[in-house]
């Protein structure tokens, strides 16, 4: 293990290519197991599937999902609210059975998505395509490795970094616990069918819950809320609340915003397994409000870079066809000096000053940005994520 801070290489301007993604490879021999995984439930049509596997199957899909959502996310990634050691370890030994890595592991890269939403250095933004920020990204080989230097606080706990380390082995154990009790329909349906919708849900919130659904507040990034993605994920999927109040346990912020990771969380609060849950506080749900199709920034952010990177290769291409039209009817080396232009100067070629235009009005919005989730952080108490 590494214990500095990665440093993913500068943006490239002018390019649709990320600096997060930038020179990164599928490590497809980890990849055989997660393939593997996917292909395992089909030989489920060879063998006996009861209605208690399929039962099981839902029960470790939701059981996990609290694990994931509440522990990976609110709580490793967030610190949204507080609990005990030993209750911290099982929320961690319980994230793991999920085989999602380890929880230093998952909220690391968490906090790099939220510092770095939707930029060049996102580790999973959509404007790098959608299987990117599915899947792609946890196959590359860019991401592999826990950053301890990225989840100080937790990392400072032996039990949490043993189980960061090792925990491929609770799936096994439930696994096999599946096969001895339940038989081969408990491990193929119950457990792998299981794992493999729980993947494919918990990543949606990466891909899909960037892509679709609408927004209430104009944050940086393009996150969106979606109660589709929201009743898949325990109350993920108000992924723009999320975006916008990171720090809260809370992420459906209206009643009618179903958040079951939020409700259990209450009850667990209401039992003293664990204490102060953070809520949005009410000034800041009417602060940065959009109305319903409105414009904002963080909406339009990853077209608008498109857009700059498009105008500047334009650009170059008008600026060769000016000098073409100019040369026309003229010795190409009218002066004798051996040069022949081929473009016009920056400064008169619209396509790099409509870029100009472009990159600068990104460039203030990230300023504002930067302003607001500073004072926003204050009043929140977050952890600098
Ligand atoms: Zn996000
Ligand atoms: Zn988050």
């Amino acid at each position: 293990m590494t214990t500095t801070e990665p440093s993913p290489p500068e943006p490239h301007p002018g390019t649709s290519r990320s600096a997060a993604r930038d020179g990164a490879r599928t490590d497809w021999f980890s990849a055989i197991p997660f393939l593997a995984v996917h292909a395992a439930p089909l030989a489920a049509l060879f063998v006996t599937v009861s209605l208690g596997d399929w039962i099981l199957c839902g029960a470790l899909y939701a059981v996990r999902m609290f694990f994931i959502t509440a522990g990976y996310h609110r709580y490793f990634s967030h610190r949204s609210y507080r609990m005990s050691r030993p209750v911290q370890f099982l929320m961690a030994l319980g994230g793991t059975t999920a085989a999602q890595k380890g929880p230093l592991w998952w909220a690391g890269h968490h906090r790099l998505h939220h510092r770095f939403s939707d930029t060049d250095r996102d580790v999973h933004s959509p404007r790098d395509g959608f299987w990117w920020s599915h899947v792609g990204w946890i196959l590359s080989t860019r991401y592999k490795r826990t950053e301890p230097e990225l989840v100080r606080d937790f990392a400072s706990y032996p039990e949490l970094r043993i189980l960061d380390r090792f925990a491929w082995v609770t799936p096994w154990l439930v696994g096999i616990a599946c096969v001895a009790v339940g038989g081969w329909g408990a491990l193929l349906v119950g457990f792998l069918l299981s794992t493999v919708l729980l993947w494919h849900a918990t990543f949606m919130v990466n891909s899909l819950a960037h892509v679709f659904g609408r927004r209430r507040f104009a944050t940086t990034d393009t996150s969106r809320n979606s109660l589709l993605i929201a009743l898949l994920t325990h109350g993920e999927g108000w992924h723009n609340n999320h975006h916008h109040l990171p720090a809260s346990a809370r992420q459906g912020f209206a009643w009618w915003e179903i958040d079951l990771s939020w409700y259990t969380l209450r009850l667990l609060a209401a039992l003293h397994v664990v204490r102060d849950l953070k809520r949005p506080p009410a000034r800041l749900l009417q602060h940065a409000r959009v109305r319903d199709g409105a414009f904002d920034i963080g909406m339009f952010r990853a077209h608008w870079e498109r857009a700059a990177s498009v105008a500047t290769r334009a650009g170059g291409r008008i600026g060769a066809v000016r000098a073409l039209a100019a040369t026309a009817g003229e010795p190409v080396d009218a002066d004798g000096s051996g040069e022949v232009p081929t473009a016009l100067p920056d400064a008169t070629d619209p396509g790099r000053t409509l870029a100009g235009l472009i990159t600068r009005a990104l460039e203030s919005a990230d300023e504002l940005a930067t302003a607001t989730r500073r004072l926003r952080s204050e009043g929140m108490g977050l952890p600098g994520t």
